[in-house]
């Protein structure tokens, strides 16, 4: 009687101004939901690309407040997070909280100039702050030898990259009284940035430092061979300081809290640029589907979503959330489920390879069912699939570590699409997966689009398939692990962990 009464209520209210907030109130009460059950199909049909781009301009004109950035931390990045959060709270599905903590930060930026023209230049971690000018020398060999830095009082030292670490090349250039030190790339292309690996050496202090292509450096070097003087400003700062950020977690309010179903992107950005694929995209991907979720009836299973804060600072939001989570609250999770990077420009399907069958790393035990959904999705679309490893390079790590099956999909990053690759999925051999990897250039022209819909699509089906049920994932009680592998880690190495960085200390 009860029942009837108010859903009939209910239903007088659902046709007029306030159906959303009759339909929650009487899910709320414990009375049948209005909405309809999620399946697969259903969820997968909501996802589209003109939803996904309109985000993607919102992170776009964050990333404008700080100077092109959404760096953990920058107004970009909190723009983002509270956005995020707000759009989840307006659907009234679920509980939202920001996860608040401090975490060092630290950025290094380069500008040159050479002979009065602007050159690109990337950067080192750990390079000091300063302003230099001063004339070019060049520097024997690769510069791995103290012998191959003639004097160097007065000069600024032009490096070949390779062989040795960075660090060495630039404490051997100031140990030879530079006053400024260039590295220049030996493959073709822009590099990404690098790391001097350790804040000091004793061959030599470091000296303010730039990082140029191997097009620009040939340039140099021709006219000093030819006996002109080339001139270099380089203009280096560097900023330290502790600043607080916020995990974002939600949890939908209704479903089997004992078997949460995870999944997670990072809201961060590098400092060099505004990170609309890495990881706009996952973030991004996830926000739709948890938006479009809401929409229907509460899911059997409690879904969780999170967006990681400082995963480019070496997954410090996603540690930090599994540090903090009681082991009894580790238990409850069934399975987490990761996106990265998913629209790269040049992209490949990449799986996470839960079996461990093409990487030999295998995940997790159950890590192996969330790989064969995937699999299967792609396959019955067509699309042939690669493998991804569980490498430690995204938020799945700190999950792994404590044995939670684990999986998600990727694009590709730094590393080049080979000629297999290019046959399976269009796009250039030969090329990295993301030509703006870390970048400025990580911009809106930066996401291919058709793929990104498809893995949101993706992603949509397996929310909805665990959703509803985690047949096969299995559910004992895992070993209670005390201590995460991340954890134990210097802060420059965590920095190195992030998003597939790649051969960057040499
Ligand atoms: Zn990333």
């Amino acid at each position: 009687m009860r029942l009837q009464v108010s859903l009939l209520s209910a239903l007088s209210l659902a046709s007029g101004f306030a159906s959303t907030v009759a339909q929650s109130e009487i899910t709320g009460a414990g009375f049948p939901s209005l909405k309809q059950p999620v399946t697969t199909k259903a969820l997968e049909s909501l996802i589209n690309r003109k939803n996904l781009l309109g985000h993607a301009e919102q992170l776009l004109k964050f990333s404008e407040l700080s100077n092109g950035t959404r760096a953990f931390g920058s107004k970009g990045h909190e723009a983002t997070i509270h956005y995020v959060k707000k759009l989840l709270e307006r659907t009234g599905y679920y509980d939202v909280e920001f996860q608040t903590f401090t975490w060092p930060y630290s950025e290094s930026t380069s500008k040159l100039t050479v002979d009065g023209q602007d050159v690109w230049t990337s950067t080192f971690t750990y390079a000091p702050g300063g302003d230099v000018t001063a004339p070019i020398a060049l520097v024997a060999n690769d510069g791995c030898q103290a012998s191959d830095y003639p004097v160097l009082t007065g000069k600024v030292a032009l490096i070949k990259r390779g062989n040795c670490d960075f660090g060495l090349k630039i404490a051997f250039a100031g140990g030879a009284g530079a006053s400024g030190a260039i590295i220049y790339n030996n493959v073709d292309g822009r590099p990404t940035g690098g790391t001097l690996a350790q804040p000091t050496r004793p061959e030599g202090p470091y000296v303010p430092s730039a990082y140029i292509t191997t097009v620009d450096a040939a340039g140099f070097i021709e006219k000093i061979n030819a006996g002109t003087e080339v001139s270099a400003t380089i203009h280096a700062t560097v900023i330290n300081e502790d600043r607080s950020t916020s995990n974002v977690i939600a949890t939908t309010k209704q479903g089997d809290r004992d078997n949460v179903i995870m999944a997670g992107a990072h809201s961060d950005s590098v400092p060099a640029g505004p990170g609309l694929n890495d990881d706009g995209s996952g973030s991004i991907a996830i926000l739709e589907v948890a938006l479009n979720l809401a929409k229907f009836r509460g899911p059997k299973n409690a879904v969780r979503f999170a967006w990681w804060t400082a995963e480019e600072f070496g997954l410090v939001g996603s540690e930090h959330y599994v540090t903090q989570l009681p082991e009894a609250e580790r238990q409850k999770v069934a399975l987490y489920l990761n996106f990265d990077m998913i629209a790269s420009p040049n992209s490949g399907y990449f799986v996470f390879d839960g079996d461990g069958n093409a990487t030999n790393v295998p995940g997790p035990s159950g890590s192996e069912v969330i790989e064969s959904l995937y699999r299967s999705y792609f396959d019955s679309h067509s699309i042939k699939t690669g493998s991804a490893v569980f490498g430690g390079s995204s938020d799945y790590q700190p999950f792994v570590d404590v044995g939670i099956p684990s999986g998600g999909l990727m694009t590709g990053a730094g590393g080049v699409k080979t000629a297999e690759g290019a046959e399976w999925w269009g796009g250039e051999a030969g090329v990295a997966y993301d030509v703006c990897y870390h970048q400025k250039c990580d911009n809106i022209q930066n996401l291919r689009v058709d793929v990104w819909e498809r893995n949101a699509k993706a992603i949509a089906h397996s929310i909805a398939t665990y959703a509803n049920s985690i047949q096969g994932i299995p559910r004992t009680t895992r070993p209670p692990v005390s201590s995460l592998r991340v954890s134990k880690l210097s802060y420059e190495e965590r920095i190195h962990l992030t998003c597939d960085h790649e051969d960057d200390a040499a």
